[in-house]
């Protein structure tokens, strides 16, 4: 087990750690699915054929709101047997105003928990996704001092994790990964020695759901954020 007894490296995930994320890609969801009023599917139907269409457009498209809006129109596409019109794209970018104005909302206590960590340890941010909204995001949260670096990378995978440690020179018995993810977080993390704190979401989108070792005594769960002061 790590000590936290000593300065440590504390990389931070962004989306549904520090603030909210999936929520609002889980509201477009459902005003898209009441506006496509499929004479024949269930949401549920639906939702899996959209869920389809994301994983594998994530490989060429990436995360964040455009990747999304295209994952709709395909979606579209797939059930109707033609693409959106013109007038139909506008009504769909309606419906997702939020996400494409980037709002941000911190989760309670983040800010000041932050505050007090940073007087302690080195902190720094990892979050993958669109540089350009992911950079929007940052900026509106008014987090970006906090950190001593800032990593927006394409995927969260051991290669990435990888690269960072040695980039930033990292010693893996002194850094942790802190995440809501167990797939993009807490795995990659501890595959490359890294450890991990779990911060579970009441929001985690499906894709970024996996199994966890529960034996792993290099990942520890908190109930919410300002719980990382009691171990760090
Ligand atoms: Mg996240």
């Amino acid at each position: 087990m790590h000590s936290t007894a000593a300065r440590q490296t504390l990389i931070f995930d962004a989306d549904d750690t520090l603030w909210g994320s999936n929520a609002y890609f889980e509201a477009v969801i459902a005003d898209f699915l009441d506006w496509l009023a499929h004479p024949e599917l269930s949401h549920a139907e639906i939702r899996a054929v959209l869920d389809d269409i994301e994983r594998a457009n994530a490989v060429t498209n990436g995360y964040g709101s455009q990747a999304f809006l295209l994952n709709l129109a395909e979606c579209f596409r797939t059930l109707n047997s033609r693409p959106l019109d013109a007038a139909e794209q506008r009504q769909i970018n309606e419906l997702a105003v939020d996400l494409i104005e980037h709002r941000v909302q911190l989760f309670d206590g983040v800010a000041d928990t932050l505050e007090v960590l940073a007087g302690r340890h080195d902190l720094k941010l990892m979050t993958k996704g669109h540089p350009d909204e992911q950079t929007r995001k940052i900026a509106a949260s008014g987090l970006g001092t906090m950190f001593s670096s800032i990593h927006i990378v394409p995927e969260k995978n051991p290669d990435v994790y990888a690269g960072i440690v040695a980039a930033q020179g990292l010693s893996p018995s002194s850094s942790w990964m802190i995440g809501n993810s167990p797939r993009s977080d807490i795995l990659p993390a501890r595959a490359v020695g890294l450890g991990a704190v779990y911060i579970p979401s009441s929001d985690t989108w499906v894709l970024e759901q996996a199994e966890l070792d529960p034996d792993d005594h290099g990942v520890l769960t908190l109930g919410s954020f300002p719980d990382l002061l009691r171990h760090f």
